[in-house]
Order: C-alpha cells, then sequence, then structure tokens
C-alpha cells in the first residue's frame, strides 16, 4: 500500500482537499454575524473585563496566589536595582555606603534568585488555573450546545462554528490567564522599576516605554490574521477529523477493509494535510516577521537607553554607582515592558476568540428543558402542519392534519424522504411547526411540554457505551427505579435476546470504550426500545423500531404491540406495510403531504397508493 498524496483523485471533499480552492475566509469583524443575527460589538477591553471576571470566579484563591507571586516578582525585581545600588556604592566608594559590600552582594544575589525562581513557580500555578479556567469555559459551552434547539445543527456553519468554539476554548482561556498575570505582573514590575528610575534619570522612562507602542500595534495585526486563519483551518480540521475518525474507529473498520478504501482515504488525508501546512506555513511566517519586529523596537530602545546612560555619565550627571543601577534597572525595565506587551498581546490576539464564543454562546437559540409532562386523556391534534428544514427548497412536512386518541396506534407509512420521520420530530416537540397547531387533550401543546410527554424510539438510536440499566434508565432523569428498568428490559425482550449479561443489568454494553459486551444491531434496538418503554409517557414514537429485528423477532414485536405498549398511545413509523396493518388508523405520506388515511381494510378498498404499495410488499414476500 503506498499512501503518497496524489491529487489526482481528491474528490472527497472538492471544495477543500486542495489548496487553491480552499474557500476564502470571513475575515474577521467585531459584528460577525452568526446564524444571521448582528450583536452588539463587544470592545476589547470590556472582553478583557469578562476575562479577568471568569478567571477569578473559576479560582480565586488561585487567582491570589498567582497575583501574589506577580507581587513578589516585581518586589524582588526593584530590591535587584536596590541591591545593585548598594553594591555598587560599596565597591566606589566604601567610605560613604550604607551597607558593606558582603551583605550587599549576598543581598544582590538573594534577590537575583527570587527574581528569576518566580518565573517557573508561577508557570505551574498558571497550568492549574488555567485549567480551572477552561474547565469554567466548558462548562459554558457545553450548557450551551446541551439546550441548543435541535434545528441549530441544521443551520449552515453551525458545526464549523462550534468546532472552531471547541477548539479555542480549549486553548484560548489558559493564554487569557497567563496574559492577565502578565499584565498584572508586568504592570507593577514597569511601575515600580519605573519610579526607581525616575529618581536616576526621568528621561530614560519614555524612550523605553515607546518600544511598546509597535508591540501593541503589531499585536492588532497578529490577532487579526491568527482569527482568520483559525477560520480557514476549521473547516479542513474538520475534514481531517472526520477521516481519522473513518480510518481509526472500529465502527468502521470491517466496511474499510471489505472496500479496501483505507490507501484512497489517507490519500485524501495527506492532500489536507498538505493543505494545512502549507495554510500553517504561511502564518507561521506572518508571526516570525512580526516578532521579530517586536524585538527589533525593543532591542533599539534598550540600546538607545543604555548608550543615554552612558552619555550622562561622560557628562558628569550622575556617578558611576548610580550609572550600575540605571544599567541594571533599564535591562530590567525592558523584560518588565517584554512581559507586559506580550501579556497585551496576547489580551489584543485573545479579544476576537473571546468574543467569537460570547457570540456563540448568546445566538445559540435554546430549548426550554423544563416542560410539564402531561397525561393524555383524550387525544393529539395536528393541524395543518408545515415544516421545512432551513437548506430546502421544499417543505419537509406540507399541511398535515393528524389525530392520534389515547391508548390508540396510529401507523405513518410511506417511500423514504416522504416527511415521516420529521412529522414524528415534530408530534415529539423536537422541531416546532412553521405553520398550524398541535394540540394536547385540546390545548395548544407548549413543545417543551410535548417533549416531555412523549417518549421516542429513533431510527439511529444512541447506543450508549454505558451499562444497560444506564442505556434504559436515561430516558427519565436516569432514576434508574430497578424493578421499572427490568420491567423495560423485559417487555422489549432485552433479557431473552441477550443470553449473557455477565454482571446482569449493570453489565457494559458496545466495546467503543474497551470494556463491555457487544449487541448485535437487533439486541441494540431491543435496549432502544426498553428505553422508550421505560420513559413515563403516554405517547411513544416509535421510527422504525423493528429495522434491525429479524423477521420472525419483528412479526412477534408487531402482534404483541399492545401489550409491550401497555395502553400508551403509539405514532408508528415503519415501510414494513405487514407491521403496520394492524394499527387502529394508518396514514400514507408523500412529499410531505398525507395522502391517505384509514384503516387498513378501508385503505385496501379504497385501493389508492397504500393497497397499490401493499399489494407490492406482499407479491414480493409470496
Ligand atoms: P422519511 O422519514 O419519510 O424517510 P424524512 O422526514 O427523513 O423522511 O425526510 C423528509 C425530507 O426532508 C426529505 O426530503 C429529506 O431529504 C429532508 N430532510 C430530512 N432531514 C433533513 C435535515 N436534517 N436537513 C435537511 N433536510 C432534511
Amino acid at each position: 500500500m503506498k499512501f503518497a498524496p496524489d491529487n489526482k483523485d481528491v474528490t472527497l471533499f472538492p471544495r477543500y482537499s486542495r489548496i487553491a480552492v480552499i474557500p476564502s475566509p470571513p475575515r474577521y469583524s467585531r459584528a460577525m454575524p452568526l446564524f444571521g443575527t448582528t450583536r452588539t460589538p463587544a470592545t476589547a477591553p470590556r472582553l478583557v473585563a469578562t476575562a479577568a471576571r471568569e478567571v477569578v470566579r473559576a479560582d480565586r484563591a488561585g487567582t491570589v496566589v498567582a497575583t501574589l507571586y506577580q507581587l513578589i516578582g516585581a518586589a524582588a525585581a526593584l530590591g535587584v536595582v536596590g541591591a545593585g545600588k548598594l553594591t555598587f556604592d560599596a565597591l566606589l566608594t566604601p567610605e560613604d555606603a550604607r551597607l558593606g559590600l558582603t551583605p550587599a552582594l549576598l543581598a544582590l544575589a538573594f534577590l537575583t534568585a527570587l527574581s528569576g525562581a518566580i518565573g517557573p513557580l508561577q508557570a505551574q500555578q498558571h497550568r492549574l488555573l488555567g485549567e480551572r479556567v477552561s474547565q469554567r469555559v466548558w462548562n459554558r459551552l457545553l450548557d450551551a450546545t446541551a439546550r441548543a434547539d435541535l434545528l441549530s445543527y441544521e443551520a449552515t456553519g453551525f458545526a464549523t462554528n462550534l468546532e472552531r468554539v471547541q477548539q479555542n476554548a480549549l486553548t484560548r482561556p489558559f493564554a487569557v490567564t497567563t496574559s492577565l498575570l502578565g499584565l498584572t505582573g508586568g504592570l507593577l514590575g514597569v511601575v515600580t522599576i519605573s519610579t526607581a528610575l525616575i529618581s536616576i534619570e526621568p528621561l530614560l522612562v519614555p524612550v523605553l516605554l515607546t518600544a511598546g507602542v509597535p508591540a501593541v500595534l503589531l499585536s492588532r495585526w497578529a490577532s487579526r490574521s491568527e482569527f482568520s486563519f483559525a477560520t480557514r483551518l476549521t473547516a479542513l480540521y474538520r475534514r481531517r477529523n472526520y477521516l481519522r475518525q473513518l480510518l481509526t474507529q472500529r465502527g468502521y473498520a470491517a466496511e474499510l477493509r471489505a472496500f479496501d478504501s483505507a490507501p484512497r482515504l489517507r490519500r485524501h488525508h495527506s492532500a489536507l494535510n498538505a493543505s494545512v501546512a502549507t495554510e500553517l506555513r504561511g502564518q507561521v511566517r506572518r508571526r516570525q516577521l512580526i516578532a521579530a519586529m517586536t524585538t527589533l523596537g525593543m532591542a533599539a530602545a534598550l540600546a538607545i537607553a543604555l548608550l543615554a546612560i552612558v552619555e550622562l555619565v561622560r557628562r558628569g550627571r550622575i556617578d558611576l554607582a548610580t550609572a550600575g543601577a540605571a544599567a541594571i534597572a533599564v535591562r530590567l525595565l525592558s523584560t518588565q515592558l517584554t512581559t507586559l506587551f506580550t501579556a497585551i498581546g496576547g489580551l489584543i490576539e485573545s479579544a476576537p476568540f473571546l468574543a467569537d464564543l460570547e457570540r456563540f454562546i448568546a445566538a445559540v437559540p435554546t430549548m426550554s428543558p423544563d416542560g410539564t409532562r402531561r397525561p393524555l386523556r383524550d387525544r393529539v391534534t395536528l393541524t395543518g402542519v408545515s415544516f421545512r428544514y432551513p437548506s430546502q427548497q421544499r417543505p419537509a412536512v406540507d399541511d398535515v392534519d393528524l389525530t392520534i386518541r389515547a391508548g390508540e396506534v396510529v401507523a405513518l407509512v410511506g417511500e423514504n424522504g416522504s416527511g415521516k420521520t420529521t412529522l414524528a420530530k415534530i408530534v415529539a416537540g423536537l422541531y416546532d411547526a412553521d405553520t398550524g397547531t398541535r394540540q394536547w387533550d385540546g390545548v395548544i401543546a407548549d413543545p417543551a411540554d410535548l417533549r416531555a410527554s412523549v417518549s421516542v424510539i429513533f431510527q439511529d438510536f444512541v447506543r450508549y457505551q454505558f451499562s444497560l440499566r444506564e442505556n434504559i434508565a436515561i430516558a427519565d432523569d436516569g432514576r434508574g427505579d430497578p424493578a421499572a428498568v427490568t420491567d423495560a428490559a423485559r417487555k422489549a425482550g432485552v433479557l431473552d435476546s441477550v443470553p449473557s449479561l455477565p454482571d446482569g443489568m449493570d453489565t457494559v454494553l458496545g466495546r467503543d470504550l474497551d470494556e463491555g459486551v457487544d449487541l448485535s444491531g437487533g439486541q441494540w434496538q431491543r435496549v432502544a426500545l426498553a428505553r422508550a418503554l421505560y420513559r413515563t409517557a403516554d405517547l411513544v414514537v416509535l421510527d422504525e423500531p423493528a429495522a434491525a429485528l429479524d423477521p420472525r423477532t419483528e412479526h412477534a414485536l408487531f402482534t404483541d404491540v399492545r401489550a409491550t405498549l401497555d395502553g400508551r398511545a403509539a405514532l408508528l413509523i415503519s415501510h414494513r406495510f405487514s407491521s403496520t396493518r394492524m394499527a387502529d388508523r394508518i396514514y400514507v405520506m408523500d412529499e410531505g403531504r398525507i395522502i391517505e388515511s384509514g384503516t387498513h381494510d378501508e385503505l385496501m378498498a379504497h385501493d389508492g397508493q397504500y393497497a397499490q404499495l401493499y399489494r407490492l410488499q406482499s407479491a414480493a414476500y409470496r
């Protein structure tokens, strides 16, 4: 197998695979809209203030300790200047010196060592604080995404924006924390050493301070280019990560080998790698240029300040001891200024990412989690319900009327793409209808109440790599009432179909986390069914609940469906007509519309599309 990059067959992600066709980046602007909304732009100082608050809230004690280190660092730096002056005095004019040479030297050595040692101590403290800040930011992000309206996932760009925000939520809080602490320490250092230096020669201070101006200006450039780089690269990263998953994860391993598609996927991966490397090279060059220009500015200022000291000595304005102390102070001040301006630069650089995060969190449309669970006494009614996906032209559900009475089994049949799943999600309160009404026992239903009152099993149900108990109990606040969980498992046939559960209900399912028992598709489907049955709800939406079951089991499930449902009403989706013929009422969907409805016998007598499709399927079986 050869895995050399070969652009000839790069067609998987035609827009992203080749460098030449990377879409031009949306340039960062303060008022960049997300999901079409424009928010009030947040200014950099406000963002920095918000960031500082976040750091303090994340770890109050840690912030205090980190600030103490900064204070000690600044005091030690000031002490070095003082001890330096005392040492020079003791050396050059021992008769006037306030301290002997040995104690002055000892003080100088101790303070120099202290100011050097504080750096590594701070670095370790920052690690701790950075993690706490990152945890806090992640919690906010997870809260926002967990509450996100299901439809947000359909909005163009949502996934890419989320990915970018996630990646930065991982690294930026640490950078901001370090910068904020650097800012505090740098400011303290600059103020104290400047005070010392002003008493020697006031002119030296502005000379050094001006060195910071280009640094700050350059960091604005760095900030813009970094944000635009991140925006450009997220799409590439997502595609590359997707390929990495395909190439490494268990679920894909068999098919990849069967089709020997790994080499081809590796080539796509290599092509994306090449694009990433090219982009990164450009960005690294830009950043190196910025760093070089900043350093040059600082070096020039330092040289001017040191030359000025020499000139002051030549003119006899200061004595040699003072000049020595001034040289130390200039050197220390330039270090503190570098810390200060690096911190300001870091904050300026992180500001757009913080704004990005804030904008994302603020713009995520949320679903209310607190619905009221209602029993179904009479019926659920949909009237004139239509719904269109944002990315589609045609409505997926078009002017639908539908009734489910308490305890009834209502079936939804129709060809692929006719709108069954979408309609089921509207019934379950997961999507809001664009037009039309949903009523629960004659009252307009709040979507949150619908979500609280309906249970579902989806076609693409989740295979939680948790224990069997958790797989079931997760459907209802994870209460895990042992008798009820076992009852649901028995009703769904889990206990009969899974022969070996070494730890009983506590057996971990799935092999993704390297422990647990793997199940067949049909066994997983029964677990999902148990989950749907466990939830206290008078209406259950069953979207293809038997797709993975063998015919005998499927037949048994549907013949017995009323016993399984135990008095609950059900909206049952299936494209196997034999499974739905026992329903109290069958709705036939076509291109989003209900084209026929009635009992099996009525629909057969009507001799429309249902009868035609039913005969087609039964002929195939005969
Ligand atoms: P069914 O369940 O009958 O197979 P669906 O409700 O899944 O049909 O789909 C109905 C229509 O909506 C189809 O045309 C499908 O392409 C479209 N659709 C389904 N899901 C989405 C989605 N997430 N985003 C955009 N269009 C979708």
